[in-house]
């Protein structure tokens, strides 16, 4: 294996870095009244231990998983690659205020201008950087929509790393642009179920017809990570390492409304759920400060309605896979074969729930609603109107929440809302068309149907 120390894309190199890009990830396991449920080994049904995560994982991420540290350096040269579009801006809705005749103070954390168009580059460099140190020379992963797959791709590029991405079947067939775009950045992806692995071999045996799943991708991933000692294996959401890579939004946001001139914590806080890394990289901070210092944000989570895994799942043991590849993770779900209809916002198609977000929830430290998606569009295009920007589908249901709240008839004077803005919707157009129905081209397909 090449020394890594060689690799010139790994080391600092001296950019100046924004003081303003935070030194330091939080870590809301620090601060919980009550430990969070160990993983469990899926054969033994033991507490994991480290070691049963080396096949899958670099040992500082492995670390990271498992810390109980409340603050965790962010590396110097992470935090230069996260100068590049990091702090991330925090805007104060003003248009959408008027609309909506509101008092309240409007904000949104907007993620949508990274490299990747999301969040997901926060933990796709971190894990490629992490990994690179240690000498993983290729990364698999799985993704749903698209967005986790190309920000790790683009991290991979920037790192020295070959990538390797399965993505859900209905997402790689209805979302060109995202392969296009991993393409680009030199990664090789692959259509889930495929014929490359055991489980997707098995999978597609089962149901030729499958829309696919992250659990079923993330399925592939695993494997073809297992048997390769070169490779390692990067997962965009759901494992504390990733939250606390995410906690960048919130530590980010919590200075930023200061700086606006808010002397109180915000009142609510209002994200987008799939697998709970934006929403638990931006409320942590907030949680976090409700636990430490007694204020009272009240944070709420927002689904989808096609895939509910907080308010119709169950809180028990699940796999993160279809499989049984992955250790036994306690969070809310509704079981590791739930294949949701194909909704276009495919970045929440997840059976499950972080545990972080999941322990959270379940100590009432948290809310979680779900929404229809023609309610999260019609909030994604009120949005863009008012404020120009076009939500990714799936930032759409944090729209959704915070424009459903705001409309309850109150006034809402003297209060702070922040929604957190994960990405956007530029290469979702598709989709937004499809639901605008201009032309009248959906029910024209119904008619000749
Ligand atoms: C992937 C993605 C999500 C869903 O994933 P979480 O882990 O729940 O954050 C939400 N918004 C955008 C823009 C995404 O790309």
């Amino acid at each position: 294996m090449a020394n890594p120390e060689n690799n010139l894309k790994l080391r600092a190199l001296g950019f100046p870095i924004s003081s303003k890009v935070p030194t330091h990830w939080y870590n809301l396991v620090a601060d919980f009244p009550e430990p969070m449920p160990p993983y469990l080994n899926p054969r033994t049904h033991e507490p994991v231990q480290p070691e049963d995560l080396e096949p899958l994982f670099p040992k500082s991420l492995i670390a990271m998983e498992m810390s109980q540290e409340r603050y965790i350096e962010i590396p110097q040269r992470v935090r230069e690659l996260y100068s590049s579009y990091r702090p991330s801006p925090l805007f104060r809705a003003h248009n959408l205020e008027r609309e909506l005749g509101t008092k309240a103070h409007v904000y949104f954390k907007y993620e949508g201008n990274s490299p990747a168009g999301s969040h997901k580059p926060n933990s796709a460099l971190a894990q490629a950087y992490f990994n690179a140190i240690e000498g993983t020379t290729r990364l698999t992963t799985e993704t749903g929509a698209g967005q986790w797959g190309a920000s790790l791709s683009m991290a991979c590029a920037l790192l020295g790393l070959t990538a390797e991405v399965w993505q859900v079947r209905s997402s790689y067939d209805s979302k060109p642009y995202r392969r296009m775009q991993m393409e680009v950045y030199g990664a090789q992806c692959h259509s889930s179920p495929s014929e490359l692995t055991e489980a997707g071999r098995a999978l597609r045996a089962r149901d030729p017809e499958t829309s696919g799943s992250l659990g079923m991708a993330i399925s592939e991933a695993v494997e073809s990570a297992v048997k390769d000692p070169q490779a390692h294996y990067a997962l965009g959401s759901v494992l504390n390492l990733v939250l606390i890579q995410q906690s960048v939004i919130g530590e980010e946001a919590l200075v930023q409304l200061q700086e606006a001139g808010e002397v109180s914590a915000p009142d609510v806080v209002f994200g987008c759920a799939g697998g709970g890394s934006n929403l638990g990289g931006l409320a942590a901070s907030f949680i976090g400060q409700n636990l430490r210092e007694g204020t009272r944000t009240r944070v709420v989570a927002c689904e989808p309605a096609a895939c509910p895994s907080m308010t119709k799942g169950e809180y028990r043991y699940d796999y993160g896979d279809v499989v049984g590849l992955t250790p036994m993770m306690k969070m809310y779900t509704l079981g590791s074969d739930f294949v949701p209809d194909p909704i276009h916002a495919g970045g929440l198609r997840y059976h499950g729930m972080a545990p972080m977000v999941s322990h959270a929830y379940h100590l009432g430290l948290m809310e979680a609603k779900a929404f229809a998606q023609e309610d999260t569009f019609a909030a994604g295009v009120e949005f863009a109107r008012a404020e120009g920007i076009i939500p990714a589908p799936e930032s759409t249901h944090a729209v959704a929440g915070a424009l459903e709240y705001l409309r309850d008839g109150s006034s809402h004077e003297g209060e702070v809302v922040l929604i957190g803005l994960s990405g956007n919707g530029v290469l979702d157009l598709p989709a937004y068309h499809q639901v605008l129905d201009v032309d009248g081209d959906t029910a024209a397909e119904e008619v000749s149907r």
